[in-house]
């Protein structure tokens, strides 16, 4: 998705004349990039036409950086489509809130329920789980296994197949026990059928939650904005969780749950583990969506990762724009002193899941200590190169021989080196377009 947008701001900023032909052509190539990431059409039509209407062609003409003016227009109207305008009812510590959970069967309820009971449970709540699932056979006992894992109070039964019974009963008992998060699972359907909207019609009347959270599963392509719009047309969604973007889900999905359900996106699941679990931040994940890569998440991370005293050098260095194998050595180093979530680069496209995919955190620490290995062998010109021809068949050789690799390695490595030096010039000239703009970060 990202490169073809970058290729069509590209195109739009070689162009000498822009004119409304020119504009919209990079507004279709960019709304078919959005179309591929799941965005619904209607979406990508409004937010194209609204983008005409705000982007001022003379403005266009006249200034430098036409690409950064349309991205920067595209992003602003990504962001807007992603706020609802008014925020969800926010549960308070101490104060007795009931949250209900709905969504189709296999969305991800079960697990995203435990992880916000979880998520809470660590900043100090009370929080307890109701499993009011009683169509699916073991439903109780997922929750049950969940709960007893993170160790948060739980409620259910194998007997009682009434869900709105078990649901009240659930509630009850832990507002007695004083519970300051009480969270309701619901059974969920294969298909959006009427059997399931009324039970949760029942339940929702019988507990009267504070909060409904649609949970939804990011694979789901088109059909993301008819199926969040069932829901909310059977009961006050509050709030939506998107699951599984840890896959090959493109997002767009949730600008249509926003769409349909008018509410926001609180929290992201980003796996099948406890942990796996973010609050929904908009900017960064419009940025993702657009390819741009999380710029300010980029800062974050350095801030967070590199040794204070090393940040203004890096700084420094990401301002001229300079990646050199050095510069990659000395991350590696950061990299391999913080462990495997200490990563600058994480952030960044296409970087953290090739060179350090999740679950293979030992071998991605072995291949960095290799590459490192081989960076050994250099010679202080090569270090402090940015040229990669620079690195010709004798040089590949005598490095491969340096380290006791073979040349296939060293060439591996410096396609590594490549593909992190362009992500950073990427980085840089972002950096560079803040400054002009007198943004800090
Ligand atoms: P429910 O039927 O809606 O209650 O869905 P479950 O909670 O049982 O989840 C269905 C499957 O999706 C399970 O195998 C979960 O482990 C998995 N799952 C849930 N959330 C995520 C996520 O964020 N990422 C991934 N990769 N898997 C998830
Ligand atoms: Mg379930």
């Amino acid at each position: 998705l990202g490169g073809s947008i970058a290729r069509a701001l590209q195109q739009m900023s070689n162009a000498t004349i822009i004119d409304e032909k020119v504009l919209s052509e990079c507004l279709n190539e960019i709304s078919r990039a959005l179309l591929q990431s799941d965005v619904q059409f209607k979406l990508v039509r409004d937010m194209q036409a609204n983008i005409k209407r705000i982007v001022n062609l003379d403005e266009l003409a006249a200034g430098h950086n036409k690409r950064r003016i349309i991205q920067q227009a595209v992003f602003n109207e990504l962001c807007k489509m992603l706020d609802p305008g008014k925020p969800s009812f926010t549960p308070k510590k101490g104060k007795t809130s009931v949250v209900m959970f709905v969504g189709l069967q296999g969305s991800g309820k079960t697990t995203t329920c435990t992880k916000y009971a979880y998520y809470h449970q660590k900043k100090g709540w009370k929080p307890a789980l109701v499993c009011a699932d009683t169509f699916r056979a073991g439903a109780f006992d997922q929750l049950k296994q969940n709960a007893t894992k993170t160790k948060i109070p739980y409620y259910g039964s194998y007997m009682e197949s009434d869900p709105v019974k078990i649901a009240v009963e659930g509630v009850e008992t832990f507002k007695k026990e004083n519970r300051d998060l009480i969270i309701v699972d619901t059974s969920g359907r294969h298909k959006q059928e009427a059997a399931l909207f009324e039970e949760m019609r029942q339940v929702s009347e019988a507990t009267k939650p504070d909060l409904i959270i649609f949970v939804m599963d990011s694979s789901i392509g088109q059909a993301a904005f008819d199926q969040a719009q069932a829901f909310k047309q059977s009961v006050a969604v509050g709030a939506v969780i998107i699951t599984k973007m840890d896959g090959h889900a493109k997002g767009g999905g949730a600008l249509s749950a926003v769409a349909a359900t008018k509410s926001p996106v609180i929290f992201i699941g980003t796996g099948e583990h406890m942990e796996e679990f973010e609050v929904f931040d908009v900017k960064p994940f419009v940025s993702r969506l657009l390819g741009m890569g999380d710029w300010s998440g980029f800062m974050d991370k350095i801030h967070e990762v590199v040794p204070t005293d090393q940040q203004p050098e890096l700084l420094q260095k990401l301002s001229e724009g300079s990646f050199t194998l050095r510069l990659m050595y000395e991350q590696f180093q950061n990299i391999l002193k913080m462990g495997p979530i200490g990563q600058v680069f994480s952030m960044l496209p296409g970087s953290s899941s090739e060179l350090m995919p999740k679950g293979h955190e030992k071998e991605s620490q072995a291949k960095i200590k290799r590459y490192m290995t081989m960076m050994d062998s250099m010679t202080n010109a090569e270090l402090d190169s940015t040229n990669p021809k620079l690195f010709n068949d004798s040089r590949i050789m005598r490095i491969a021989r340096g380290s006791g690799r073979s040349v296939r390695d060293v060439m591996e490595m410096m396609e590594e080196y490549k593909r992190l030096a362009k992500i950073w010039s990427l980085a840089a000239a972002n950096a560079q377009a803040d400054r002009r703009h007198g943004r800090s970060s």
